[in-house]
Parts: C-alpha cells; structure tokens; sequence
C-alpha cells in the first residue's frame, strides 16, 4: 500500500479514535454525575435519619432528668435532707440506674456545688457513694452552668471522655452530662440534678446507622470528631493531640460547614455532605418533643451544635459502574477495534475508486487525444446523419472549424454531388452494421475537391438501428492523382493528351453501342500531316512536336463534346463523327482541313510554320463492333486517295468498299 493511503488512514484512524473518546468521555461524565447524584440523594436521607435518632435518645435523657427532678423522693430530700429521705432517695436513683443502664453517675448537687447524693452505676450494682466520699464539684464548668439556670431548665453538657482523679477512663467513656435545676416548692432554686449521660450506645448506633460505602463523622461545634471512621480521630483534644481537626483534613469543608447549617460537596472527587444541629432543639422534627415543649410540660433545653458528616470516596460512589467491569471494557476495546478496521475498509476501498477514477480519467484523455490528434480523420455521425464529432485532422482536410461542422452538417453535406452514391453506400453500410470502404470526394470550404478513402463501422441498439455512425477519412487524393496519371499514361498520348489507340477502342466502342441501339450512322475521319518530315527537317523536331500540339488544340476546339479524337501514332489522327452521315462528315472534314490550313503554328522565335492535313472520310450509316476495323480501313483508304491526288484535301470513301453505300464523291480543298 502507498504511503500516502498509509499517512490517511493513520490520520482518520486518529481522527476517529478521538471522536470516540471524546463522546465515550462524555458518556462517563454523565453516568458519574448520575452516580453522584444518587450517593449525594443517599446522604441526604441518611443523614435526616441519623439526626432523628440522636435527637430521640436525647430526648428520653431530657425526659428522665424531669421524670427524676419530679419524684417525691426526690423533692422531699431536697425539701428535707434527712437520713431517712436520703435513703429513700437513693433507693430511688439506684434503682433508676440499674433499670436504665445509661446514666453512669445520677448525682445531687447543692446550689455551692457540692455532691449531696451520688450514686454511680455499675451492671446489675449500682451503688450509693458514701457522704464522706462526695466531693465538692463547685469548679465544675456543667455545675456553673447549672447554676445559671432557672427551676425547670435542663442544660446539656458536651460531649466527652469520662474523667475520673484526674485521669481518662478507660476503656474510653463517652459522656454527656444532663443538668436540671430542682425547685424548692415555692419557686426558687434548691439544687442541681445532673445525670451523666453514657453516649457509648447513641454513637455506635449512629455510626451503624450508615452503610460501609459512606463514611459516618460526627463533630463537635470545635470541629473535634466525636465520631470518625478512624479511631485515633477521636477525642483527639482530650487525647493530647488537638491539631486533629476537620479544619487541618478538610481546610475548604471546615469553611463551608461554618458558613452553612447544611450542604453537599465534592472535594478531590470525594463526595461530602454535612448537617450542623442543636441537638437540644426537640422542637422540630419530633412530634413528641414538639408536643412536650409546647404545652410547657418540659423547658427548653440548652445545648452546643454538633455537625453530621458523611463522606463516600471515589471508589465507592463508582462501585459496580458499568464502565468498571471487564466485559464493559472488552466491548469498549472491541469498538476501537471495529472504528479501526472499518477505517481501513473506507480509506483502502475510497482509495481503489479514487485510482480507478483517475485511470478512467487517464483512458478517456489517451482516447481523446487518439481520435483528436490521430493522423487520420474521424467523424462521427447520429443515426440520422448529423455529425457529432469531428477531430482535428479532418477539420485540416477540409478547412473548417468544430463548430462550423458539428452537430449543424450532415455527412453528405460535406460530399460532392457526384459522391451521391457514395453516400447512399455509406449510410447503408453504416445501417447494416458493416464495415465497408468507400472512396468519395469532400468538398473543402474553399471548394477545393478531396479524394478520401471513408471506411466506417457503427454501433447499433440491440433492435439493430444505428446508435452511432464511425467514419475515418484517410486522405488520398495523391494516390488518385498518381492513379490518374497512370490511367493519362495508359490511354493518352503523352505529347497531345487526345486518347490513344487503346482508349480509342474502348470509346469507340462504347459510342458504337450506343449508335447501334438509336439507329444512327457514324463517321471517321482520317487524318495526316502534309509533308510533315520536312517540317521536322526544316524546323527541327520540337517544332514538329509544337505543330502536333497546336493541331490536337485546334481540332479539339472545332469538334464537338460527342466527338472522339485520337492519335494513332506520328501525325496520324482518327477522329469519330456520331450520328453524322456521309456528307456531314465530309462537311466537317473539309471544316477541319480549312481551318487548320489557315491557322500557321508560330514558335517562339516568331517564325509561323504553315502546314496542311490531308483527310480520308468513311461513313457506317447502321454501325456494328465488328466493322470498325472496316471502317478505319476505307477512312485510311480515302486519305490514301487524298495523298496521291496532291494532299491538303478531303476524300470520301469509294463506293466499292462500303457495299451498303450507293455513290461517292472525291473533293478537293
Ligand atoms: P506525306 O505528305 O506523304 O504524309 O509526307 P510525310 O513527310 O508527312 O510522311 P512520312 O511518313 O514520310 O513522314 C512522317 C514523318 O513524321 C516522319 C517523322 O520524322 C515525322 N514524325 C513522326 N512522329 C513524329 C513526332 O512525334 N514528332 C515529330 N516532330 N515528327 C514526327
Ligand atoms: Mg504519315
Ligand atoms: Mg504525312
């Protein structure tokens, strides 16, 4: 293969590959955004979920702290503290403990922040702690805040690890601490009931709450994560390792989780959304919340925001994309490949038609420029004779331009009117199908004559009429020029151009025929210069020659166009008289004699040569081929006669030797 089909192919191949590419890329950014739309639709709802159950399992805290802040045991130890109250109190709060299993601490506090009842949970245990061992928590930040509320007011602490002597617990305790201002029964404040909130169980529930693919967080308002799929995440401030924030991992999500309570995005092509709550905010969402706050059955409570995030990386949100799996791929790899080949099979079959085209192209112009510049001529001709085509060598021939002959001339309109009948043979064979030759003569535009040879051949329909009509046109007329002179060598005399012997035969014996059929008589004369070896004598032989010449002019001059003129050899003339008798013939005869005798020959050296004719004359009035011969014999008879009697005269033929002739007379000039 060429290399310019080569540099196509690999060009369009590439072309094509990129088009491909191009539209397969655009296919995938659509099925992704459709991907992320979907994992994006998921977040939102999960999320809605999700803050739905940790507002439920606060609630039920808030709900306790009131249920307990209103427990006559309660109030009566607060009322009165003594040991008999106590007891009852704590009877009360351990069974409280024990039944819930989520308060790890249910404690009593003074309005100086001192523990006055304390009782600590453990499974199936829990206990009161004895009155020496309650400490003073009036350093407390939950006991000041306590503090600044009014009776009936809860406060919910955030969320952290479990500190006791000074030290994390461990394994690590997650705790809220819910604190609830205890009346007096007269309105004014006696003391603070405050439950630690075991938020163990709200967070793994949170965070099975999500699906593998997505990742669950859960962030204080400081950006800390309480909750992150990564454990050395969390509690990273209480932990000694407080440059673990969202704001060191995700700088642009930490602003926009700032600027909005709620929104989606994707970071680095990981999806993200996030929702910042008050999670004290029972109000709306959840009925019985709704319900509790608004009829003034429990206070508004106070607390700090966490925010909800959830993130899916790249490769979760494409999981089970169609253009992940290995058949998709192979499909994909098969297209290119069918893109290939099917480029290869229009270039390649593109090419061939070019290059068949193009030797199409190439075929038709080595034609044209055969039929064009052949050294021939060509015309070609409608059915109905019109030409349509002429090249340039005919044009030559005839002196004409294309226009003035095609499709305006027929082909017989460039013919002489002699040529009829090679016309009609033409159009025959051209008709019939057959090749044939035949021999014409054009008429040039400047009515010059040419002999051509015409050999045609035609197409015709398959009902066998003529499509079209091929006609070459050699020119031969130097070929019939020298054919005419060879005929001029065989039947005339060289030196007089009058027919010879031979040709005088042959029309003497067409006019024969002719006189025979109309019953009409002929006449022959015979003539001979006088003395004639004494002209060439005196003058020289080329003179004789002038004088044979001037006398053939002469004669051909006075005889008519039926008449026959021949030299039979030296200066001896015959000269046939159609359909004149006898005395016609002598007539003329004796015409001839006269004229020629007054009629001297002059050379170029101005001399005049006079000389005579003598003449015999012979008649057949009903002439046969046959006698001919016998006629010429008494014509030369009567010139003999007109010799010996003393020349330059006219003799008739005797009677004798033309039997069917009555009389004859002998004149003399
Ligand atoms: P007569 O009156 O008896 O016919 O005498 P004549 O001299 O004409 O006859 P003769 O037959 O004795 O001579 C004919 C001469 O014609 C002889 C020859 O030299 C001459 N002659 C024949 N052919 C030619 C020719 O072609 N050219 C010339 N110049 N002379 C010719
Ligand atoms: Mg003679
Ligand atoms: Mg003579």
């Amino acid at each position: 293969m060429d290399k310019k089909i080569l540099k196509t192919q690999a060009y369009t191949t590439a072309v094509v590959f990129v088009v491909l590419a191009g539209l397969l890329w655009g296919g995938k950014a659509l099925y992704d955004a459709n991907l992320k739309e979907r994992a994006l639709e998921r977040h939102t709802q999960l999320l809605r979920t999700a803050r739905t159950q940790l507002q439920e399992h606060l609630l039920k805290a808030v709900q306790d702290a009131h249920q307990l802040a209103l427990l006559d045991s309660v109030r009566d130890f607060v009322a009165t503290p003594s040991a008999v109250n106590r007891a009852r109190m704590e009877r009360t709060l351990i069974d409280t403990s024990d039944v819930y299993g989520r308060y790890d601490q249910i404690r009593f506090i003074d309005l100086q922040g001192h523990e006055r009842v304390r009782i600590n949970h453990a499974p199936g245990a829990s206990h009161a702690v004895p009155e020496e061992a309650l400490q003073d928590k009036s350093g407390r930040y939950y006991v000041q805040e306590g503090l600044n509320l009014e009776v009936g007011q809860v406060y919910l602490s955030p969320l952290d690890l479990n500190v006791e002597q000074g030290k994390i617990e461990t394994p690590h305790k997650p705790v809220l601490r819910l604190v609830r201002m205890i009346g007096d029964g007269e309105g004014g404040p006696a003391g603070l009931l405050v439950l630690n909130y075991l938020a163990g169980g709200l967070l793994n529930q949170y965070r099975a709450h999500f699906p593998a693919v997505d990742r669950a967080m859960l962030l204080n308002s400081e950006g800390y994560w309480l909750l992150n799929h990564r454990r050395e995440n969390e509690w990273s401030w209480m932990l000694g390792q407080p440059g673990r924030t969202l704001s060191a991992w995700q700088p642009r999500l930490w602003e926009r989780l700032q600027a909005e309570p709620t929104g989606q995005l994707e970071l680095n092509d990981d999806l993200f959304s996030f929702t910042r709550f008050d999670i004290a905010n029972f109000r709306n969402g959840l009925f019985h919340g709704d319900y509790a706050i608004n009829r003034g059955l429990i206070n508004d409570t106070y607390a700090a925001e966490w925010t909800m995030l959830v993130q899916t990386e790249k490769a979760q949100w494409q999981a089970g994309a169609l253009y992940l799996k290995n058949w998709f791929k192979a499909f994909l790899a098969g297209l290119f490949a069918m893109a290939g080949v099917l480029v290869h099979f229009i270039i390649t079959s593109r090419e061939e038609r070019r290059a068949a085209r193009a030797a199409q192209r190439q075929q038709l112009a080595d034609f044209k420029d055969l039929y064009e510049n052949a050294p021939i001529g060509y015309v070609t001709v409608a059915a109905d004779g019109l030409i349509t085509n002429v090249n340039r060598a005919l044009l030559d021939y005839l002196g004409y331009e294309r226009d003035d002959i095609v499709d305006r001339l027929r082909i017989s309109d460039l013919m002489d009117e002699e040529s009829r009948e090679t016309i009609h043979a033409l159009m025959g064979s051209l008709a019939s199908g057959q090749q044939q030759q035949h021999r014409a003569d054009l008429v040039c535009r400047n009515g010059e004559r040419l002999t051509v040879l015409c050999s045609v051949s035609s197409r015709l329909s398959p009902f066998s009429t003529l499509m079209v009509g091929r006609c070459s046109v050699q020119d031969i007329s130097e070929q019939a020029r020298l054919e005419r002179s060879l005929e001029d060598l065989a039947y005339r005399d060289a030196l007089t151009g009058l027919a010879n012997r031979r040709y005088f035969d042959e029309l003497a014996s067409n006019e024969v025929k002719r006189l025979q059929r109309e019953g009409n008589p002929l006449t022959a004369l015979a003539l001979d210069i006088d003395h004639f070896k004494a002209v060439n004598d005196r003058y020289g032989h080329d003179a004789g020659d002038e004088v044979l010449k001037e006398l053939a002019k002469t004669c051909q001059h006075l005889l008519r166009g039926t008449d026959i003129l021949a030299r039979f050899g030296g200066e001896e003339f015959v000269v046939l008289l159609p359909n004149a008798d006898l005395a016609q013939g002598h007539r003329r005869a004796e015409a001839l004699r006269q004229a020629l005798a007054e009629k001297p020959v002059t050379l170029t050296s101005g001399e005049a040569i006079h000389y005579t004719v003598s003449i015999g004359v012979a008649t057949h009035p009903r002439p046969e081929q046959d006698r001919l011969p016998l006629l010429l014999k008494n014509a030369d008879e009567a010139l003999y006669r007109a010799k010996r009697s003393g020349r330059n005269r006219v003799c008739v033929a005797l009677p004798a030797s033309l039997p069917q002739q009555g009389s004859a007379s002998a004149n003399t000039a």
